[in-house]
């Protein structure tokens, strides 16, 4: 299929592919773990009837959602252009780091075992978890460097989470993020391959990473959504719940926290963790002094490049619509 139309029909045929976050299968388990938690806590958390609660009607009619479904046609005739190039290159930077090592290390010297199960088990293990901090890293990085949370703001701009909300990215972030992914596959697989030479690949369920197909099973729609699920709190300091991404999305947060993808080991290593037992759900977007774009399509394009520029030369390049003056990035 051409590069251009695989873009753009991505987050619609994604609902019938696994590799998606929003694939029908995760959305429905989704469902199912809110109308558990509607069960177990109705009276604190919903007076709606389940059906309201799961489906209120502002989820449809806001204009943040109607923006996420625009969204996503333009992020796919963008990502066609800015993103494609980076899907080719992992197998390529793995055999380059491979024969680094192979000629200035030497041979590893480490012997496979004759059933490679547990080495598919290990690397498919690496896989996820240099995934998971190099996602966090990058992730840190976009809220750190002013110039980067101006492109970032593009995705906190969602006045309502819907799971949609994680196809709202501006086309330079989410080239930064296939090319982080493409360097921690390469980095991960060459290393691997030095280690033990031979057959090796990654655990798959339905054509998807193992563990990444569990995740995803485990509620991981929900992040972008309005059900504020929390883990029970001996698990929230090891896995990202719900709750926690939609705290990382508050409107009035003064401080940042909650950067993690899948594993809140980042957050609680570096000091970022705010777990989400005892918070109750925040109203999520962007205050208006951090505005830097208005919820149009040309705006939300060009105003956070525009931004950005300005934050790299030190003055203000001026916009195409006048929102506030923008405020410090978050820490
Ligand atoms: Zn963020
Ligand atoms: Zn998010």
């Amino acid at each position: 299929m051409p590069p251009l139309l695989e873009s753009l029909i991505e987050p619609f045929v994604a609902l019938f592919g696994p590799s998606h976050r929003v694939h029908l299968p995760y959305l429905l388990c989704s469902v199912g773990f809110v109308t558990l938690a509607w069960i177990v806590a109705r009276r604190r958390v919903a007076r709606a009837s389940l059906g309201r609660w799961l489906f209120p009607r502002k989820l449809f009619f806001h204009a943040s959602s109607r923006f996420d479904v625009a969204w996503c046609v333009v992020r796919g005739l963008v990502h066609a252009v800015l993103v494609w190039p980076f899907r080719v290159g992992a197998l390529g930077i793995a055999m380059a780091i491979a024969g680094f090592a192979l000629e200035h290390v030497g041979r590893s010297g480490l012997v496979a075992p004759a059933d490679r199960t547990w080495l598919f088990v290990a690397f498919t293990v690496a896989l996820f978890v240099a995934d998971d901090l190099t996602r966090y890293g990058v992730h840190r990085t976009m809220h750190a460097v002013p110039a980067l949370w101006e492109i970032h703001k593009v995705h906190h701009s969602a006045d309502l989470l819907t799971p949609l909300t994680l196809y709202r990215v501006h086309p330079i972030e989410s080239a930064l993020n296939q090319a982080r992914g493409v360097l921690t596959a390469g980095l991960v697989t060459g290393v691997f391959v030095w280690l033990y030479p031979g057959k090796l690949r990654a655990i798959e369920i339905f054509g998807v990473d193992a563990i990444g197909f569990l995740w995803t099973m485990a509620g991981a729609s929900l992040r972008h959504s309005h059900a504020f699920v929390a883990w029970p709190a001996p698990l929230e300091r090891i896995f990202v719940s719900p709750a926690q991404h939609q705290l990382h999305h508050a409107k009035f947060a003064k401080v940042s926290s909650n950067y993690g993808s899948a594993l809140a080991i980042w957050d609680l290593l570096f000091g970022t963790l705010r777990i989400a037992t005892r918070e109750r759900p925040p109203r999520v977007g962007l205050v208006r002094a951090e505005r830097n774009h208005e919820r149009t399509l040309i705006s939300a394009l060009v105003d956070p490049v525009r931004a950005s520029l300005s934050r790299i030369v030190g003055h203000d390049l001026g916009r195409r619509s006048s929102p506030p003056r923008t405020a410090a990035p978050r820490p």
